[in-house]
């Protein structure tokens, strides 16, 4: 597998940048994401933005959130909307810089963040052409760079861990918009990130106060254990899936959706069963 960051080389930044959830965080409060959006430019406008670490103006999209109708999340906590995918349009980045964040936490940054966002980035950033739409390809690369971001400006473990969920989801829409022959690297970058958001996750448990990100701690088990199911962790993800079962501040919605992804699991255990002992009959 390339490096997660392959697709920065062109923005001048290191492509083989590692990810690492051990190091040294910068206490940073997190912050309630996902409003709502959609595609066509009457659902978008242009938001004036000032980049804090270089101070260029520029404009930014964003979704009208009135029309765009929350209707579900997904079997990971993808938000879905009615008409526009607001992940396409949550991070801003400044393309005079290359400081790139969520929109919630986009002026949440220190003076010594800044310095050394500088230091990393800025110095070597390579400008792109700002595209006239976003897209989901888009939208991945900006993931990718708030990540970055992240990484250089020394953000907790639960920060990260979030972008790699996002950048989970973000993917999970684009898969949704290619034809099947393209869909395989995809999908293995797709599994990656769940990795990291999974470690990242795990990693960032002990220190973390709920709600963190508007999860509060029976989502974030539930998290856990679905993306320990995706991983094909059966025995994690059973264990996390329990502990919202049997939570008592796990509200009956989510113990439903938790007791789904066990009913899968187990399904998934007994499909492998059955494939090894076919596998040794003649
Ligand atoms: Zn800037």
């Amino acid at each position: 597998m390339e490096s997660i960051f392959s697709d920065l080389g062109t923005f001048g930044l290191n492509s083989n940048q590692p990810l690492d959830f051990h190091g040294k965080a910068k206490d940073e409060k997190p912050v309630k994401k996902e409003i709502q959006a959609k595609k066509t430019k009457q659902l978008v406008f242009d938001r004036k933005v000032k980049c804090p670490v270089c101070d260029h103006e520029f404009l930014s999209k964003t979704v009208k959130s009135s029309i765009n109708r929350f209707e579900r999340t997904s079997l990971t906590l993808r938000p879905i909307y009615s008409k526009i995918d607001p992940l396409i349009y949550d991070v801003i980045q400044c393309n005079s810089c290359g400081y790139a964040a969520l929109n919630t936490t986009y002026n949440k940054i220190s003076e010594r963040q800044i310095k050394t966002i500088k230091e990393q980035i800025s110095s070597k950033f390579i400008p792109k052409e700002e595209p006239k739409d976003y897209d989901y390809k888009t939208a991945l690369i900006n993931n990718k760079l708030a990540l970055y971001n992240a990484i250089v400006m020394g953000s907790r473990s639960v920060n990260k861990a979030y972008l790699c969920l996002r950048i989970s989801w973000i993917i999970d829409g684009y898969l949704e918009t290619i034809e099947e022959d393209k869909k395989e690297s995809l999908t293995l970058e797709r599994l990656n990130f769940i990795k990291n958001a999974y470690t990242g996750f795990l990693e960032a448990y002990e220190t973390i106060s709920f709600p963190v990100f508007g999860m509060n701690q029976p989502t974030y088990y539930y998290l856990l254990g679905v993306l320990a199911f995706e991983l094909g962790d059966y025995s994690h993800s059973k264990r996390w899936l329990s502990k919202v079962m049997v939570g008592e501040d796990s509200q009956q919605r989510l113990k439903d959706k938790a007791r789904d992804v066990k009913d899968l699991v187990n399904q998934k255990i007994k499909e492998e069963k059955e494939g090894q002992s076919s596998e040794g009959k003649p």
